[in-house]
């Protein structure tokens, strides 16, 4: 299996096998497998204590509402909030929030009492609310709307913030005078890319949500690909299949970042979290795409009004030499602009200071992609590091998550942190991904 998990889907990648499919060597896969499978258990088959914080910050959310008349109402600000995630969680503007409450700065203390017009009920506040320890699941393709009695595609649109015609090019077929009730439409879903079938064999203790979740695809989709199947009754060795994103023959990183080629590379599709500076210079590996993809995605979900942000270099069609940079050539690297405080439609690429980085954006990229497994690590300048520690340690990261996820404050040269400091980083940050397991020309 390639594309949907990448680098950890070793077993299944075995079953998927097809007639005249290319062998390759798989030592390095058994290797890792053991290993693999046990920090899947860590990861999604405990309940873990973050379970227990969301609850409790609930309970604390729903408590600290009080009505002040119909269209108005008072939020008590909780620890580790911002005026950025309070106006997201509510459906109102950063703009609006400030004006009702006459804020100048960014600068809120917990207990202050702000006055919200309109948007959402707290309810559905409630279930994100401190969520930016644990990475959101994966989810191809964004959110999926039924429609309702009396909705049009236009209103529809509206609601989430974009075209009518984006919502075409994410809905194959989709014809904008007819829609009906109970039709589901995909929502800030990736571009259509090319499908590949695999199957899977249950495994003792996998449950339906376990395997959408590491293939990142939805359970209704399982079910309707393997008619007949009860989802509260899998056996194990039941074979189930599945269909993933990419090609039918998957893309190589052959060598080194700094010293390597490209094979079938593929070239990095229009989404609505990022503006592509130049797609000549935007191709990767199958996993890189679908990694960025699935990463924007999921900002989107959490923050459905969030600007641009740019993309520059990932490589070449078939990788090598890419100057100015000494790596970006095997498919695996990707320059990033930064999520900023203050952008209109795009976040421009230039430098920033920690102030100015969204961190709760940021955050929320960064966390899906290193929390799935899909980084090596990120490229952050060092002050800007520190920006993203002080936002952690307000949310209540512990001191193991902290120097886990970054090198700050051990000093710009300690080799430590999957984030860590690398001059020149202070207007984009630089993400390399992690080969796939079964690709064992990738280093
Ligand atoms: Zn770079």
């Amino acid at each position: 299996m390639r594309g949907a998990w990448g680098g950890r889907g070793a077993r299944d990648r075995r079953l998927a096998i097809q007639p005249g499919e290319r062998q390759r060597s798989r030592s390095r896969v058994r290797q890792l497998l053991s290993g693999l499978v046990s920090s899947y258990a860590r990861a999604f088959a405990r309940p873990r204590r973050p379970l227990v914080a969301c609850v409790c910050a609930a309970l604390l959310a729903l408590s600290s509402w009080s009505v002040a008349s119909a269209s108005e109402r008072v939020y008590v600000v909780q620890p580790g909030d911002s005026i950025s995630v309070i106006a997201e969680r509510h459906g109102v503007s950063e703009r609006d929030l400030r004006a009702w409450n006459s804020l100048d700065g960014d600068l809120i203390r917990v207990g202050q009492r702000l006055v919200i017009r309109g948007g959402r009920a707290p309810a559905a506040a409630a279930s994100s609310s401190n969520s930016f320890l644990v990475p959101l699941p994966r989810e191809r393709g964004g959110r999926v709307h039924t429609v309702r009695s009396g909705e049009t595609l236009g209103g529809i649109a509206q609601r989430y913030g974009v075209r009518v015609q984006d919502l075409i090019n994410w809905n194959q077929g989709l014809q904008a005078d007819r829609i009906r009730v109970g039709q589901e439409i995909r929502v800030g879903a990736s571009f259509v890319r090319q499908r590949r079938t695999l199957r899977h064999e249950v495994q003792p203790g996998e449950m339906l949500g376990f395997i959408a979740q590491r293939y990142g695809v939805r359970q209704a989709d399982i079910v309707r690909w393997n008619p007949g199947l009860n989802p509260d009754r899998l056996r194990v060795g039941q074979v189930l299949v599945l269909q993933v994103d990419g090609p039918e023959e998957p893309s190589e990183s052959r060598g080194a970042a700094f010293e390597g080629r490209l094979v079938r590379g593929e070239q990095l599709p229009p989404h609505r979290g990022y503006q592509i500076r130049n797609r000549s210079r935007a191709w990767g590996t199958n996993e890189t795409i679908s990694y960025l993809m699935e990463g924007f995605d999921a900002v989107l979900r959490r923050f459905p009004r969030s600007p641009r942000v740019m993309i520059h270099d990932l490589s070449f069609e078939r990788g090598g030499s890419m100057p100015p940079h000494r790596s970006h050539q095997s498919g695996r690297d990707a320059d990033i602009g930064y999520y900023q405080r203050s952008c209109g439609e795009v976040c421009t690429y230039r430098r920033i200071g920690p102030a100015e980085l969204d961190v709760e954006r940021q955050w929320t990229l960064l966390l899906f992609w290193i929390e799935h497994g899909m980084v090596d690590y990120v490229f952050i300048d060092y002050e800007l590091q520190g920006a993203l520690y002080r936002f952690l340690q307000a949310q209540g990261a512990s001191q193991a998550q902290l120097s886990r996820w970054l090198q700050y404050p051990r000093g710009r040269g300690a080799s430590v942190g999957v984030i860590r400091h690398e001059p020149g980083h202070r207007d984009h940050l630089h993400v390399r991904f992690s080969c796939s397991t079964d690709d064992d020309q990738c280093r």
